[in-house]
Protein backbone atom coordinates (compact mmCIF):
# COMPACT_ATOMS: atom_id res chain seq x y z
CA UNK A 1 0.00 0.00 0.00
CA UNK A 2 1.46 3.43 -1.04
CA UNK A 3 0.99 5.11 2.58
CA UNK A 4 3.43 2.10 3.79
CA UNK A 5 5.93 3.03 1.25
CA UNK A 6 9.44 4.82 3.07
CA UNK A 7 11.79 5.39 0.34
CA UNK A 8 15.55 4.31 2.03
CA UNK A 9 18.20 5.84 1.87
CA UNK A 10 20.72 4.08 -0.46
CA UNK A 11 23.33 5.82 0.99
CA UNK A 12 23.47 3.98 4.83
CA UNK A 13 22.52 0.80 3.07
CA UNK A 14 23.81 -2.42 4.86
CA UNK A 15 23.02 -6.13 3.25
CA UNK A 16 21.93 -8.32 5.82
CA UNK A 17 21.13 -12.04 4.05
CA UNK A 18 18.51 -12.59 6.60
CA UNK A 19 16.74 -9.90 6.85
CA UNK A 20 16.48 -9.37 3.27
CA UNK A 21 15.22 -13.07 2.94
CA UNK A 22 12.37 -12.64 5.34
CA UNK A 23 11.52 -9.17 3.66
CA UNK A 24 11.01 -11.12 -0.19
CA UNK A 25 9.08 -14.31 2.00
CA UNK A 26 6.57 -11.77 3.15
CA UNK A 27 6.28 -10.09 0.00
CA UNK A 28 6.17 -13.18 -2.20
CA UNK A 29 3.16 -14.41 -0.18
CA UNK A 30 2.52 -18.44 -0.01
CA UNK A 31 5.01 -18.73 -3.64
CA UNK A 32 7.68 -18.33 -0.83
CA UNK A 33 6.81 -21.74 0.64
CA UNK A 34 8.38 -23.77 -1.47
CA UNK A 35 12.00 -21.45 -2.02
CA UNK A 36 14.92 -22.61 0.29
CA UNK A 37 17.66 -19.77 0.81
CA UNK A 38 20.83 -20.56 1.43
CA UNK A 39 23.60 -18.41 2.31
CA UNK A 40 26.96 -19.73 0.69
CA UNK A 41 29.23 -17.30 1.63
CA UNK A 42 29.32 -18.48 5.31
CA UNK A 43 30.43 -21.21 6.83
CA UNK A 44 28.40 -23.72 9.57
CA UNK A 45 30.60 -26.47 10.99
CA UNK A 46 34.04 -25.13 9.34
CA UNK A 47 32.07 -26.03 5.71
CA UNK A 48 30.08 -24.85 3.38
CA UNK A 49 28.18 -27.31 2.78
CA UNK A 50 27.34 -27.28 6.24
CA UNK A 51 26.15 -24.04 6.11
CA UNK A 52 23.82 -25.02 3.43
CA UNK A 53 22.76 -27.59 4.74
CA UNK A 54 21.98 -25.73 8.21
CA UNK A 55 20.56 -23.02 6.18
CA UNK A 56 18.42 -25.31 3.98
CA UNK A 57 16.74 -27.06 7.81
CA UNK A 58 16.22 -24.10 9.32
CA UNK A 59 11.82 -23.57 9.40
CA UNK A 60 11.47 -25.34 6.45
CA UNK A 61 9.02 -28.19 5.95
CA UNK A 62 12.21 -30.34 3.74
CA UNK A 63 13.39 -33.91 4.42
CA UNK A 64 16.79 -33.84 5.78
CA UNK A 65 17.52 -36.16 2.73
CA UNK A 66 16.41 -33.31 0.64
CA UNK A 67 18.36 -30.44 2.26
CA UNK A 68 21.57 -32.80 2.09
CA UNK A 69 20.63 -33.46 -1.65
CA UNK A 70 20.03 -29.76 -2.48
CA UNK A 71 23.46 -28.63 -0.18
CA UNK A 72 25.39 -31.27 -1.85
CA UNK A 73 24.13 -30.03 -5.34
CA UNK A 74 25.61 -26.40 -4.20
CA UNK A 75 28.17 -27.28 -2.77
CA UNK A 76 29.42 -28.86 -5.82
CA UNK A 77 28.52 -26.70 -7.90
CA UNK A 78 30.52 -23.79 -6.08
CA UNK A 79 33.30 -26.44 -5.44
CA UNK A 80 33.37 -26.62 -9.38
CA UNK A 81 34.27 -23.03 -9.59
CA UNK A 82 34.93 -21.20 -6.06
CA UNK A 83 34.88 -17.90 -7.85
CA UNK A 84 31.47 -18.89 -8.83
CA UNK A 85 28.48 -16.33 -8.34
CA UNK A 86 24.82 -17.03 -6.50
CA UNK A 87 22.84 -18.96 -8.70
CA UNK A 88 18.94 -20.01 -8.43
CA UNK A 89 17.60 -23.41 -9.26
CA UNK A 90 14.12 -23.75 -10.38
CA UNK A 91 11.75 -26.08 -9.65
CA UNK A 92 10.46 -28.68 -12.30
CA UNK A 93 8.38 -31.31 -12.12
CA UNK A 94 10.00 -33.72 -10.27
CA UNK A 95 10.86 -31.34 -7.07
CA UNK A 96 8.89 -29.22 -5.57
CA UNK A 97 11.63 -26.76 -4.54
CA UNK A 98 13.17 -24.16 -6.01
CA UNK A 99 16.64 -22.75 -3.92
CA UNK A 100 18.40 -19.83 -4.00
CA UNK A 101 22.07 -20.11 -3.48
CA UNK A 102 23.83 -16.84 -2.61
CA UNK A 103 27.68 -16.88 -2.73
CA UNK A 104 28.78 -13.12 -3.07
CA UNK A 105 31.94 -13.75 -5.17
CA UNK A 106 34.33 -10.99 -4.43
CA UNK A 107 34.09 -10.30 -8.06
CA UNK A 108 30.81 -8.88 -8.28
CA UNK A 109 31.31 -7.12 -4.59
CA UNK A 110 34.04 -4.88 -5.47
CA UNK A 111 33.31 -4.29 -9.50
CA UNK A 112 32.50 -0.88 -8.93
CA UNK A 113 34.76 -0.44 -5.65
CA UNK A 114 34.08 -1.63 -2.09
CA UNK A 115 31.57 0.74 -1.44
CA UNK A 116 28.89 -1.29 -3.46
CA UNK A 117 29.20 -4.23 -1.71
CA UNK A 118 26.37 -4.12 -0.04
CA UNK A 119 24.03 -2.64 -3.02
CA UNK A 120 25.88 -5.47 -4.70
CA UNK A 121 24.60 -8.15 -2.23
CA UNK A 122 21.51 -6.80 -3.08
CA UNK A 123 21.63 -6.68 -6.67
CA UNK A 124 22.66 -10.25 -6.80
CA UNK A 125 19.73 -12.07 -4.10
CA UNK A 126 17.18 -10.08 -5.92
CA UNK A 127 18.80 -11.12 -9.47
CA UNK A 128 18.47 -14.71 -8.09
CA UNK A 129 14.73 -14.27 -6.97
CA UNK A 130 13.87 -12.98 -10.08
CA UNK A 131 14.88 -16.10 -11.46
CA UNK A 132 12.60 -18.14 -9.26
CA UNK A 133 10.26 -15.38 -9.64
CA UNK A 134 9.83 -15.33 -13.36
CA UNK A 135 10.65 -19.07 -14.68
CA UNK A 136 9.44 -18.46 -18.38
CA UNK A 137 11.68 -18.61 -21.40
CA UNK A 138 14.28 -20.57 -22.65
CA UNK A 139 17.58 -21.76 -20.91
CA UNK A 140 19.49 -18.97 -20.80
CA UNK A 141 22.89 -19.20 -23.46
CA UNK A 142 24.45 -16.07 -25.60
CA UNK A 143 21.60 -15.98 -28.26
CA UNK A 144 18.93 -16.30 -25.36
CA UNK A 145 18.98 -13.67 -23.01
CA UNK A 146 15.65 -13.62 -21.73
CA UNK A 147 15.62 -15.15 -18.08
CA UNK A 148 18.93 -12.67 -17.35
CA UNK A 149 17.27 -10.13 -18.44
CA UNK A 150 13.66 -10.91 -16.67
CA UNK A 151 16.18 -11.19 -13.29
CA UNK A 152 17.67 -7.75 -13.96
CA UNK A 153 14.17 -6.22 -15.11
CA UNK A 154 12.84 -7.39 -11.43
CA UNK A 155 15.95 -6.32 -9.60
CA UNK A 156 16.09 -2.89 -11.12
CA UNK A 157 12.39 -2.37 -10.64
CA UNK A 158 12.66 -3.40 -7.16
CA UNK A 159 15.72 -1.21 -6.50
CA UNK A 160 13.49 1.91 -7.70
CA UNK A 161 10.74 0.48 -5.52
CA UNK A 162 12.88 0.90 -2.51
CA UNK A 163 15.66 3.35 -3.43
CA UNK A 164 13.33 5.77 -5.50
CA UNK A 165 15.63 7.88 -8.32
CA UNK A 166 18.98 8.06 -5.86
CA UNK A 167 19.08 3.79 -7.74
CA UNK A 168 19.54 5.08 -10.90
CA UNK A 169 23.34 5.99 -11.07
CA UNK A 170 23.83 2.23 -9.55
CA UNK A 171 21.35 0.87 -12.01
CA UNK A 172 22.88 3.01 -14.85
CA UNK A 173 26.38 1.54 -14.07
CA UNK A 174 25.49 -2.00 -13.88
CA UNK A 175 23.88 -1.76 -17.45
CA UNK A 176 27.13 -0.43 -18.80
CA UNK A 177 28.67 -3.25 -17.00
CA UNK A 178 26.09 -5.76 -19.20
CA UNK A 179 27.47 -4.05 -22.39
CA UNK A 180 30.99 -3.98 -20.93
CA UNK A 181 30.71 -7.88 -20.51
CA UNK A 182 29.19 -8.57 -23.47
CA UNK A 183 32.57 -7.62 -25.79
CA UNK A 184 34.31 -10.38 -23.66
CA UNK A 185 31.35 -12.75 -25.39
CA UNK A 186 29.06 -12.73 -21.91
CA UNK A 187 25.72 -11.51 -24.49
CA UNK A 188 23.85 -13.94 -21.62
CA UNK A 189 23.45 -11.27 -19.74
CA UNK A 190 23.01 -8.57 -21.98
CA UNK A 191 20.06 -6.67 -20.38
CA UNK A 192 21.37 -3.31 -21.21
CA UNK A 193 18.59 -2.06 -23.25
CA UNK A 194 16.45 -3.53 -20.44
CA UNK A 195 17.60 -1.79 -17.50
CA UNK A 196 17.92 1.25 -19.70
CA UNK A 197 14.43 1.67 -20.55
CA UNK A 198 13.63 1.12 -17.11
CA UNK A 199 15.74 3.85 -15.86
CA UNK A 200 14.21 6.01 -18.39
CA UNK A 201 10.15 5.30 -17.41
CA UNK A 202 11.39 6.09 -14.00
CA UNK A 203 11.01 9.71 -14.51
CA UNK A 204 7.85 9.81 -15.14
CA UNK A 205 6.47 6.53 -13.78
CA UNK A 206 6.37 5.47 -10.14
CA UNK A 207 7.00 2.40 -9.33
CA UNK A 208 7.43 2.56 -5.41
CA UNK A 209 3.71 2.35 -5.37
CA UNK A 210 3.38 -0.74 -7.14
CA UNK A 211 2.60 -4.24 -5.18
CA UNK A 212 4.96 -7.13 -5.32
CA UNK A 213 2.91 -9.12 -8.09
CA UNK A 214 2.81 -6.03 -10.38
CA UNK A 215 6.39 -5.55 -10.21
CA UNK A 216 6.92 -9.25 -11.15
CA UNK A 217 4.02 -8.69 -13.96
CA UNK A 218 5.44 -5.49 -14.98
CA UNK A 219 9.48 -7.34 -15.47
CA UNK A 220 7.98 -9.68 -17.44
CA UNK A 221 6.78 -7.11 -20.24
CA UNK A 222 10.09 -5.07 -19.77
CA UNK A 223 11.98 -8.89 -20.58
CA UNK A 224 8.97 -9.37 -23.30
CA UNK A 225 10.00 -6.34 -24.90
CA UNK A 226 13.57 -5.34 -24.34
CA UNK A 227 15.49 -8.58 -24.56
CA UNK A 228 17.52 -8.49 -27.86
CA UNK A 229 16.34 -11.24 -30.63
CA UNK A 230 18.63 -13.98 -31.19
CA UNK A 231 18.92 -12.91 -34.49
CA UNK A 232 20.28 -9.82 -33.61
CA UNK A 233 22.62 -11.15 -31.13
CA UNK A 234 23.94 -13.84 -33.58
CA UNK A 235 24.57 -11.00 -36.10
CA UNK A 236 26.27 -8.93 -33.43
CA UNK A 237 28.55 -11.32 -31.55
CA UNK A 238 31.08 -11.53 -34.02
CA UNK A 239 32.05 -8.05 -33.83
CA UNK A 240 32.24 -8.52 -29.90
CA UNK A 241 34.48 -11.36 -29.97
CA UNK A 242 37.70 -9.40 -32.04
CA UNK A 243 40.57 -10.44 -30.34
CA UNK A 244 41.67 -6.63 -29.24
CA UNK A 245 43.31 -5.57 -26.20
CA UNK A 246 42.92 -1.63 -26.52
CA UNK A 247 38.82 -0.25 -25.57
CA UNK A 248 39.76 2.05 -28.49
CA UNK A 249 40.09 -0.53 -31.50
CA UNK A 250 36.87 -2.47 -29.71
CA UNK A 251 35.32 0.72 -29.98
CA UNK A 252 36.64 1.41 -34.20
CA UNK A 253 35.28 -2.08 -34.37
CA UNK A 254 31.65 -1.20 -33.26
CA UNK A 255 30.06 2.06 -32.67
CA UNK A 256 32.94 3.80 -34.63
CA UNK A 257 32.78 1.50 -37.50
CA UNK A 258 30.14 2.38 -40.28
CA UNK A 259 30.05 -1.54 -41.33
CA UNK A 260 29.17 -2.86 -37.26
CA UNK A 261 25.42 -4.76 -36.92
CA UNK A 262 23.07 -2.15 -35.20
CA UNK A 263 23.39 -4.12 -32.18
CA UNK A 264 27.28 -4.23 -31.99
CA UNK A 265 27.09 -0.55 -32.23
CA UNK A 266 24.65 0.14 -30.30
CA UNK A 267 26.34 -2.23 -27.63
CA UNK A 268 29.77 -0.50 -28.37
CA UNK A 269 28.08 3.30 -27.99
CA UNK A 270 27.31 2.52 -24.49
CA UNK A 271 30.16 0.77 -23.44
CA UNK A 272 31.97 4.12 -24.83
CA UNK A 273 29.43 7.04 -23.14
CA UNK A 274 31.80 7.00 -20.05
CA UNK A 275 35.06 7.62 -22.15
CA UNK A 276 33.00 10.17 -23.79
CA UNK A 277 31.55 11.55 -20.82
CA UNK A 278 35.00 12.46 -18.59
CA UNK A 279 37.03 9.08 -18.40
CA UNK A 280 37.31 5.74 -16.48
CA UNK A 281 39.44 4.79 -13.83
CA UNK A 282 40.65 1.31 -14.60
CA UNK A 283 42.57 -0.77 -12.33
CA UNK A 284 43.44 2.56 -10.08
CA UNK A 285 44.22 4.34 -14.12
CA UNK A 286 42.40 7.01 -15.76
CA UNK A 287 41.60 6.56 -19.62
CA UNK A 288 40.14 9.17 -21.52
CA UNK A 289 39.62 10.29 -24.74
CA UNK A 290 40.81 13.79 -25.69
CA UNK A 291 37.87 16.34 -26.16
CA UNK A 292 38.37 16.59 -30.11
CA UNK A 293 38.52 12.99 -30.54
CA UNK A 294 35.10 13.08 -28.07
CA UNK A 295 33.06 15.61 -29.66
CA UNK A 296 34.55 13.54 -33.10
CA UNK A 297 32.76 9.97 -31.93
CA UNK A 298 29.86 11.73 -30.28
CA UNK A 299 29.10 13.10 -33.45
CA UNK A 300 29.62 9.80 -35.54
CA UNK A 301 27.27 7.89 -32.97
CA UNK A 302 24.76 10.81 -33.38
CA UNK A 303 24.53 10.34 -37.04
CA UNK A 304 24.28 6.66 -36.99
CA UNK A 305 21.45 6.96 -34.10
CA UNK A 306 19.56 9.32 -37.17
CA UNK A 307 19.73 6.08 -39.42
CA UNK A 308 18.36 3.13 -37.29
CA UNK A 309 15.60 1.66 -36.32
CA UNK A 310 15.87 -0.30 -33.07
CA UNK A 311 12.85 -2.41 -33.33
CA UNK A 312 14.25 -4.55 -35.37
CA UNK A 313 16.72 -5.77 -32.55
CA UNK A 314 14.36 -5.85 -29.62
CA UNK A 315 10.64 -7.75 -29.34
CA UNK A 316 9.28 -4.56 -29.10
CA UNK A 317 8.01 -3.67 -32.54
CA UNK A 318 4.61 -4.15 -32.28
CA UNK A 319 3.89 -2.53 -29.41
CA UNK A 320 5.84 1.09 -29.32
CA UNK A 321 6.24 4.10 -31.85
CA UNK A 322 10.23 3.72 -32.76
CA UNK A 323 12.11 5.43 -30.16
CA UNK A 324 13.54 8.34 -31.06
CA UNK A 325 17.39 9.19 -31.89
CA UNK A 326 17.84 11.92 -29.12
CA UNK A 327 16.39 9.29 -26.75
CA UNK A 328 18.21 6.75 -26.79
CA UNK A 329 21.39 8.85 -27.15
CA UNK A 330 20.21 10.03 -23.58
CA UNK A 331 18.83 6.80 -22.58
CA UNK A 332 22.95 5.28 -23.69
CA UNK A 333 24.18 7.84 -20.95
CA UNK A 334 26.12 6.07 -17.98
CA UNK A 335 24.49 8.25 -14.67
CA UNK A 336 27.46 8.24 -12.32
CA UNK A 337 26.59 8.93 -8.31
CA UNK A 338 26.57 12.63 -7.40
CA UNK A 339 30.35 11.79 -5.70
CA UNK A 340 31.80 10.25 -8.40
CA UNK A 341 33.68 12.15 -11.39
CA UNK A 342 34.88 9.19 -13.26
CA UNK A 343 33.61 5.62 -13.55
CA UNK A 344 35.50 3.59 -11.35
CA UNK A 345 35.84 0.05 -11.84
CA UNK A 346 38.09 -3.53 -11.52
CA UNK A 347 36.62 -6.06 -13.13
CA UNK A 348 38.55 -9.69 -12.78
ZN1 LIG B 1 21.06 -15.04 -13.72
Amino acid sequence: MAADIIKEDINNYTFDFAEEVQRLINEMGPKAANILFANMSVRHDGTRLGAVFHQLMGGKNVTEEYAREAGQYAANRICEDPTRSSFAVQSDSETDFSAIIFNQGTFTKNFFGPEYADLSSLFTLYHEAGHILLPEGDEPDELHPYKECAADAYLALRFLQRFGSDAIPFLSMKSWMRSFAAFSGDTKHLSTAVLDKIIADSTTHDFTTYSHEKIVECAREYADQWTPTPEALSAARPFFLRKVKKIRSLLAGTCLSSSSHDLAFLVGAKVAQPFLQTGIIYQGKRKYFTKKKRAEYESSIAARLDSMNIDELFNNSAVRPALKPKHIARALQVILPSNRKWLVFNPR
